[in-house]
């Protein structure tokens, strides 16, 4: 089979498309074409000619939307899928950082990053900034840019170590070597450099800083992470000049208002994990506070160690945090909202258009001729929440979720259409990632591995209660 050859022209028929165009992210166009030749949207509009060799897909009853952009994550991460649903931001740092995440060798690296990388395509997630902090060696990095250009998806490898200091690995010749073999900045694979500021006064990242400005790469740093990082990181980079427009904050959730205004001030952006900030315990998931200082935000699902990456749940998480903080601030004030500060389209275009322009890349996250052809489809013949489509950026925000991504395209090639993935190599993936987890699991102790799935329940009592005067439990008990 091969419907879909590269370089064959694809049009997209029907849809309601949802432009994301700067201006104007409400605007949705019905019964709309799209045409894809190369690598590029050609044209958008009503009943579009297309070339006489143009795979025709129906879109009729869909949404067309950007390709989602995810702006941090740990992908190498993806190999212990859900290993650590119940931790807190603390088990993990001791997990990975102390204890653990010494044991991944190149391959696991690999394997993590070949299974996110699927994952990712799959959800309809084109663009992933893998946030790679595991590579311990240029080993590893090496790995995690193999794993990336295995998937026919778009990344960028930001480059991190979370066992050596920044200025050290930074320095090491053998990752400029790598910087130079494989830091071009391509198209398909971009570079950045990944590292936190952990706020001491001696300010120990600043060469760090200097080698990235050299590089001419972009630093993406956890900002805002309770217990971890504060103001004090971002006032550092501020007054030594290091904040810059390409610089992503990730979380940015326990920061005060000045630190939002530096960010502001110096044009970055901040790259809001909601499920991991209510789970995990880096802050409150800020986008209530950040959107009154109009700083860019993107969103990011940070590791699949908890969640899926799936930027479906991004955004209903994030339209929920937002608005319940919105009420519960009313409400301390005896005050009731009535109507809500955030909207969905404003998540759906956080989901696109954000990631894009907090990547420096305004060819993409848009739908609009001369743009890269980057594109999902959302529909479902099967699926009784397909219809009816009365508010396309609600049905996306709410009701829409991976499994209703129907067709994927990247630089003009799909990747997946009718719910099934092409080019892609999943038996190959389930095999590395079961050879990765067997060796942590040995290298552990089965003890070990299950302690660190399974950790402590903290002792809570049931309050007293003045009302539990009738035995009705034992009554239930009895009927049982
Ligand atoms: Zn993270």
């Amino acid at each position: 089979m091969n419907e879909f050859e590269a370089g064959r022209p694809v049009v997209l028929r029907g849809g309601t498309v949802l432009p994301m165009s700067p201006g104007g992210s409400r605007r949705v166009l019905p019964r709309t074409d799209v045409l894809v030749t190369g690598d590029r949207i050609a044209a958008v509009g009503p009943e579009l000619e297309a070339p006489e060799d143009a795979v025709v897909i129906d879109a009729s009853g869909g949404l067309v939307m950007p390709g989602m952009i995810d702006t941090h994550r740990h992908m190498w991460q993806t190999a212990l899928r859900g290993y650590g649903a119940d931790w807190t931001l603390t088990q993990y740092f001791v997990w990975f950082y102390l204890e653990h995440g010494k044991l991944f060798r190149p391959e696991d690296i690999h394997a993590g990053n070949t299974l996110a990388a699927i994952e990712a395509l799959d959800a309809g997630v084109t663009t992933v900034v893998d946030w790679s902090h595991g590579l311990r060696t240029v080993d590893h990095a090496d790995a995690a840019a193999d794993a990336l250009e295995s998937v026919p998806g778009r990344y960028v490898l930001a480059y991190g170590n979370i066992q050596q200091p920044p200025a050290e690995w930074t320095a090491a010749p053998e990752f400029r070597d790598f910087v130079r073999r494989r830091g071009a900045g391509g198209d398909m694979l971009g570079f950045q450099i990944a590292f936190d500021v952990l706020g001491d006064p001696s300010f120990p990242e600043r060469p760090a800083f200097e080698v990235a400005r050299e590089l001419g790469a972009a630093v993406t740093t956890h900002a805002g992470v309770w217990g971890a990082t504060s103001d004090d990181g971002i006032r550092l980079m501020h007054e030594h000049g290091f904040m810059t427009p390409e610089t992503i904050y990730v979380h940015a959730a326990s920061l005060s208002a000045d630190s939002y205004h530096r960010i502001a001030a110096t044009g970055g952006s901040i790259s809001v994990s909601t499920e991991s900030e209510q789970s995990a315990g880096q802050g409150y998931p800020p986008t209530w506070a950040v959107r009154a200082h109009g700083i860019p935000v993107s969103l990011s699902m940070d590791t699949s160690v908890w969640w899926s990456g799936d930027l479906f749940s991004a955004m209903r998480a994030t339209l929920g945090a937002d608005r319940s903080r919105e009420h519960l601030e009313a409400h301390a004030k005896g005050e009731t909202v009535t109507h809500c500060g955030l909207r969905a389209d404003q998540v759906v275009e956080w989901a696109t258009r954000g990631g894009a322009r907090a990547l420096g890349r305004d060819d993409l996250g848009v739908i609009e001729p001369g743009k890269k052809a980057d594109l999902v489809l959302v529909k479902n013949e099967h699926s009784p929440v397909s219809f009816p489509i009365l508010n396309p950026f609600g049905h996306v925000a709410f009701q829409a979720q991976r499994g209703d991504v129907h067709t994927v395209i990247v630089d003009g090639r799909v990747v997946k259409h009718e719910h099934r993935l092409l080019g892609v190599d999943l038996a190959g993936a389930r095999a590395q990632v079961e050879r990765t987890v067997e060796h942590l699991r040995s290298a552990m102790s089965d003890e070990a591995w299950e302690q660190g799935m399974n950790p402590d329940i903290p002792s809570a009592e049931v309050l007293d209660n003045p009302y539990t005067y009738t035995d009705y439990r034992s009554d239930a008990t009895h009927r049982r």
